[in-house]
C-alpha cells in the first residue's frame, strides 16, 4: 500500500506552514476619478467601469 514509510520532521512541517500569506489585492488607479480601485472591477468610489457608468454610488452615513 502506497503509504509514507516516515513522517515529516515537525521542521519540515512547520516550514510548509509558514509558506502562506495573504497577498495585497492588486489596485489601480482609476481612469475617471483617480482613486486607488481594484482592477478589473466597478470603481467602488465612482461606479464606473471602463468609461461607462455601471452603479450609481451612495454615499455612505456614519
Ligand atoms: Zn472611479
Amino acid at each position: 500500500m502506497p503509504n509514507p514509510t516516515s513522517r515529516h520532521s515537525k521542521s519540515r512541517r512547520d516550514k510548509r506552514r509558514a509558506n502562506w500569506k495573504l497577498s495585497q489585492p492588486v489596485t489601480v488607479l482609476c481612469p475617471e476619478c483617480q482613486e486607488p480601485t481594484l482592477s478589473h472591477r466597478v470603481c467602488q468610489s465612482c461606479g464606473t467601469y471602463k468609461g461607462k457608468k455601471i452603479i450609481e454610488v451612495v454615499e455612505k452615513e456614519l
